[in-house]
């Protein structure tokens, strides 16, 4: 019997965000509109994701001991999220500089701060989540090294969930461990490198597989996804919404896949699922604010 459905070991930012009339230029300065501080970072919003939906999660993360650290851990415990395994100091909490011109066009500036000390020893002082824990998922806005610690402590029969964003060249033994790596097109394009050679998201997600993943997951917005195991591959179509804002459907759509597939659902249930969860967090303007409920969900 696990304690938690998800532990999300990730990132967790304050996203600082302007509305100007015009980015600055070098060497220029520009008035902008109110301040806006939006918790944020892939990790707090899968981990905020994950538990909307009613999902048992837990954080592993670290934050600064000042304000900004503060807002991350109310926003979590406001979610449902267990933040003991949230670690607080060594740095000042991650901060993404954000300015938004009227055409939604934006500059960001990402101070990795805290999320930049959570160390593979972190990792290992949190061997009790691990196995406490029945899906386990990450990203790669912390150290490459921590990710590949959290591979190494998984539990035996835990299951690996990882969305490689901001994407980079990942190691052998990161790569087997997923069950599904879930990609974007911009993230298959640099995990694939010169692999890359085909426009079709049915080669990407053949062409990852073949990499060393149990499965693959490629998201493709407003058209849905495509997942690929050893089976095949298999088209999940996207559900028709209005969008207002995509900020942070990624990280809703995974979390969503990580829960269902703790709970027992096939690949294609529960990106299907996670489809649903990714397009009522488009209906609604920024990240966490827009992460649908269970109840939601079902209304959509
Ligand atoms: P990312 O934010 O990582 O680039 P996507 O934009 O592909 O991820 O979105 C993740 C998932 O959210 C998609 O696979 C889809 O199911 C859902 N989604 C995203 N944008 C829309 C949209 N405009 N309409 C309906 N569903 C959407």
């Amino acid at each position: 019997m696990y304690d938690y459905d998800l532990l999300v070991v990730g990132s967790a930012n304050a996203d600082l965000v302007i509305g100007v009339e015009r980015r600055p230029g070098a060497g220029e300065t520009v008035l902008g509109g109110d301040l806006a501080t939006h918790p944020g970072g892939k990790g707090a919003n899968q981990a905020v994701a994950a538990a909307r939906l009613g999902a048992r999660t837990a954080l592993l993360a670290r934050v600064g001991d000042d304000a900004h650290g503060r807002l991350l851990l109310d926003s979590q415990r406001a979610a449902g999220v267990d933040t003991v395994g949230v670690l607080v100091g060594g740095a000042p909490t991650g901060v993404a500089l954000i300015t938004v011109d009227p055409s939604g066009d934006n500059s960001i500036v990402v101070s990795p701060g805290a999320n930049g000390r959570l160390t593979p020893a972190d990792v290992r002082a949190a061997v009790c989540l691990f196995h406490a824990s029945r899906v386990v998922s990450a990203q790669l806005e912390i150290p490459l090294e921590t990710v590949l610690e959290v591979v190494r402590s998984l539990a035996p029969g835990s299951r690996f969930v990882l969305n490689p964003s901001p994407p980079r060249p990942l190691p052998g033994e990161v790569l087997a461990a997923c069950d599904p790596l879930i990609v974007n097109e911009h993230e298959a394009r640099v995990i694939l490198g010169e692999a890359c050679v085909s426009e079709e998201p049915a080669d990407w997600a053949r062409l990852l597989l073949a990499k060393g993943p149990r499965s693959v997951v490629v998201t493709l917005g407003a058209a849905g996804a495509l997942v690929a195991d050893g089976h095949g591959t298999e088209r999940i179509p996207s559900v028709k919404v209005d969008a207002v804002d995509t900020t942070g459907a990624g990280d809703a759509f995974t979390a969503a896949l990580a829960v269902r597939l703790g709970a027992g659902a096939s690949l294609a249930e529960a990106a299907a699922y996670a489809a649903r969860v990714g397009a009522a967090a488009v209906t609604g303007r920024g990240a966490q604010e827009s992460y649908p409920t269970a109840a939601e969900v079902d209304a959509l």
